[in-house]
């Protein structure tokens, strides 16, 4: 009998239950014995946690990645007539938050080899918004896949803008540049806790980072319904969006081994990249020198990428397209502005891109397989 009788997972959060199974239960019990389940002890706990890993000033939890987003865009004050800066690859959730305020999405095209915005595209954008008098606010940038933005060139641009930088790190919770990990980067920072990104918890939570005191104060009120110091004083708009302690209890457990996770996501990354590199039709991730990926997804891009997804078909291996389609060709979306040179990449990568399964209980033998069945599938 082959060894592959069990179908290869795309994501295997159920091998990464089974490791930790007892911890949780173990956990959850705790929320149900003390039953503070909004607010209770384990959100300030995990938290603290997530500061402590990031080495973030401030970690605010809330009810998802896409409410962090809007969280981060409220605080800043974000509204009609204002432009935010979005790539046109990515997951819908950096252009709906903007939109959902009645801001004005303008999308700007990614790079091609690392999927991220383009600076060059960014200062052509914000330069494009200024000449329609729209007022350049926010720049969201996404690390796509769980690769680190280029912040640093993006952050000059904006600064001498005077736009905020807001890093919507929900792909890339543990990337890091250098010793610095995602947290750090922009004015604030974002991620999401789907169950399918790299820490995940059983049900919907996200988180904004920042260093910045004041702002920190902010965005604590908003995600409150607005509160002062009074629980019941409510001094400006917010929304309700927190993190149940339930789920803060299981993401406790995740944390701690998390890191190995990383660790394993590398090594299966560079696994893939090793196996497939020698392959012509095919370009395999970038990697830089000081910059590590999530690995979120391990994505290629490859022009026979339909007779590539045929074979992995046959062969019983899961595969998925992020994103077959960009932003900006989206109904929902191509009424608003895009950069007046173009978003060639972002439409291009939409017709190459294919992502594999990627997940740290991934066997050597299941990488060594699809990596078999691909070279097989171009011959
Ligand atoms: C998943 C995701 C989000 C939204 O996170 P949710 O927790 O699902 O709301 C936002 N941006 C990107 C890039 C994402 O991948």
């Amino acid at each position: 009998m082959s060894e592959y009788t069990e179908k290869t997972n795309f994501i295997d959060l159920a091998a990464q239950q089974s490791n930790i199974r007892k911890s949780i239960d173990i956990s959850i019990k705790k929320v149900l014995d003390h039953g503070q389940y909004i607010m209770g002890p384990e959100v300030k706990e995990f938290e603290n946690k997530l500061s402590g890993f990031t080495k973030a000033k401030y970690s605010i939890t809330c009810a998802n990645g896409t409410d962090a987003l809007t969280v981060a865009l409220m605080s800043w004050n974000v509204g009609p007539n204002d432009a935010i800066f979005v790539p046109s690859f990515t997951y819908v959730a950096s252009a709906e938050a903007p939109a959902q305020l009645g801001a004005i999405p303008f999308f700007v095209d990614v790079e091609r080899d690392t999927f991220n915005m383009c600076p060059i595209s960014l200062k052509q954008a914000i330069s494009d918004a200024k000449k329609m008098h729209l007022n350049p606010k926010v720049v969201i940038s996404v690390d796509l896949f769980g690769l680190p933005c280029k912040s640093d060139e993006i952050k000059n641009i904006c600064e001498k803008e005077g736009v905020k930088v807001l890093i919507d790190a929900a792909q890339s919770f543990g990337s890091s540049v250098g010793s610095v990990k995602t947290g750090k980067f922009g004015d604030a920072s974002t991620t999401s806790f789907f169950p399918a990104k790299p820490l995940g918890c059983y049900g919907d939570g996200g988180a904004i980072f920042t260093d910045d005191d004041e702002l920190a104060d902010v965005i604590d009120s908003i995600r409150l319904h607005g509160k002062g110091i009074q629980k019941y004083d409510n001094i400006r708009i917010g929304i309700n969006s927190r993190l149940d302690s339930i789920q803060a209890a299981i993401l406790l457990e995740k944390l701690k081994i998390f890191p190995d996770e990383l660790v394993s996501r590398q090594r299966i990354a560079s696994a893939y990249n090793e196996l497939l590199k020698p392959l012509e039709e095919i370009e395999t991730p970038f990697i830089f020198k000081d910059r590590k990926s999530a690995w979120a997804q391990y994505t290629l891009k490859s022009k026979k990428r339909e007779k590539i997804l045929d074979g992995l078909k046959k062969s019983d291996i899961p595969t998925v397209i992020y994103y077959p389609k960009a932003l900006s060709q989206q109904d929902g979306y191509k009424h608003y502005p895009s950069v007046s040179s173009g978003l060639e990449n972002s439409n291009n990568l939409s017709s190459e891109v294919f992502s594999l399964p990627m997940h740290p209980y991934l066997k050597d033998s299941e990488i060594e397989f699809i990596c078999a069945e691909i070279k097989k599938s171009l011959n």
